[in-house]
């Protein structure tokens, strides 16, 4: 195999790939044509390569398409809950429980194929009422993680065939967030806003057909558990003739919220039963302010989800009513709080913008006053801030003081009471 070219035309044969003559080479092989050479060395080199490859191919498809990431580069559920705790005031049972559900998400993303212990889909499901901070937690969660995030209102959503949103369809909007790269939205993280309004709506399903109820709890649950759902690219019902994409959910994260109005009654029931006939120690320790805070699985049941969902749904936290301290927290603390934006927009003006800390305190009553929560506070702010905005741009002030005076003036003009 060795050759080596005609001595006579005085041209020294090379190999093509290190430069290394032919005589320090123990075989040096041809190409096709003959006008390249590699030497045995080289030969070697590029079959070591080859093999790692080969190894780093197998390697990858063990962990499945939804691996890529190194685990150690995954926040740990302290840095998660830190990161949370910049941006959502309170609800620390919520924010222990979801740093702990999404750190154990990627460590099963993490798992190879052949591993025996097969770790099961943490989806959870948040309990509060409503403006506490559930899709907050949501949302930073996934800006966190850099992962396609998507909030869906189950509310939109019917059982196959009727009038409404095809439960695949929150899948589409995944795959929109992910810019219909499949295997990036195969990562996601879906939030189902308003998971109580499919709660079953009696226990006779017999008398009207519970399509947007019990129907759309049954057409959740493979997409839950995981399984290769086949999505209309742009939503809506399916047609026979649309192309559908597979989206295999095995590795999306579902995060479900809601309100579970008059659910405390249900809890309430519970805890009393559980004490009848035994001892009043049970009782005892039982905070009768705050009921959502021992909310568990069967009231869920009692509540119209039905088992199988609340199966696939294993991490179950409660959010806490936000309280006046709260809320005036709210106002100032996220990173992102209102009030910091506000100063920013002024502050891109060049105006200096500050709130006296009774103007502060006169917004939080106010979104007491008007049962707003935490939500209100923005519309209230924008209705004392909406003239001072028109206006300062024109003008050549400097500084910008709110006053409680001049935040009760404005609430007034605009007839807030009226309004809201
Ligand atoms: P819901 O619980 O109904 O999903 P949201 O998370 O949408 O409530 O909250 C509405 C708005 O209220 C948020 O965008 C945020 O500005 C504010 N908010 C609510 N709860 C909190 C909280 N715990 N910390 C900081 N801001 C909050």
């Amino acid at each position: 195999m060795a050759k080596k070219k005609n001595e006579d035309n005085q041209n020294i044969v090379r190999c093509s790939f290190c430069g290394e003559p032919a005589d320090s080479s123990e075989v040096m092989i041809p190409g096709a044509f003959g006008s390249c050479y590699i030497c045995s060395s080289c030969v070697d080199h590029i079959h070591d390569a080859v093999e790692e490859f080969r190894q780093e191919q197998k390697r990858g498809l063990k962990q499945g398409s939804a691996a890529g990431f190194d685990l150690q580069s995954v926040p740990k559920p302290k840095e998660i809950c830190e990161f949370l705790d910049s941006y959502v005031i309170g609800q620390d049972a919520a924010k222990r429980f979801l740093s702990v559900a999404v750190y154990n998400h990627y460590k099963r993303l993490n798992q190879t194929k052949d591993d025996d212990v097969d770790i099961e889909k943490s989806n959870i499901i948040l309990v509060g009422p409503t403006g506490t901070g559930k899709t907050l937690l949501a949302k930073t969660i996934a800006r966190l993680l850099d992962v396609p995030f998507t909030i869906v209102d189950a509310t939109v959503l019917t059982q196959a065939g009727y009038v409404g949103e095809d439960i695949e369809s929150l899948l589409t909007r995944l795959l929109q967030a992910a810019d219909y790269d499949v295997e990036k939205a195969e990562r996601g993280i879906v939030f189902i806003d308003e998971i109580d309004k499919i709660a079953r709506k009696g226990d006779n399903p017999s008398i009207t057909r519970d399509v947007s109820g019990e129907g759309v709890q049954q057409g959740l649950l493979k997409l839950l558990e995981g399984s290769i759902v086949n999505v209309p690219p742009q939503g809506g019902r399916k047609h026979p003739e649309q192309r559908m994409i597979p989206v295999d959910t095995k590795n999306i994260l579902f995060i479900c919220g809601g309100a579970f109005d008059g659910i405390e009654r249900k809890i309430a029931q519970r805890l009393n039963s559980h004490t009848v006939g035994y001892s009043n120690t049970a009782r005892k320790g039982v905070d009768r302010n705050n009921f959502l805070q021992y909310v568990a699985p069967q009231d869920l049941k009692s509540f119209g989800l039905i088992p199988e969902i609340i199966g696939r749904l294993p991490v179950l936290t409660h959010l806490e009513p936000l309280d006046r301290d709260a809320l005036r927290r709210v106002l100032t603390e996220p990173k992102n709080a209102i009030v910091r934006q506000y100063i920013k927009l002024f502050d891109m003006d060049g105006v200096k913008l500050s709130f006296a800390p009774e103007a502060l305190d006169l917004i939080v009553d106010k979104a007491i006053e008007y049962k707003l929560g935490a939500r209100g506070l923005r519309s209230i702010v924008e209705t004392i801030m909406m003239d001072a905005m028109f206006d300062t741009p024109s003008t050549d002030i400097k500084e910008f003081i709110v006053t409680d005076e001049y935040a009760l003036r404005k609430l007034q003009e605009a007839n807030f009471e009226v309004t809201n």
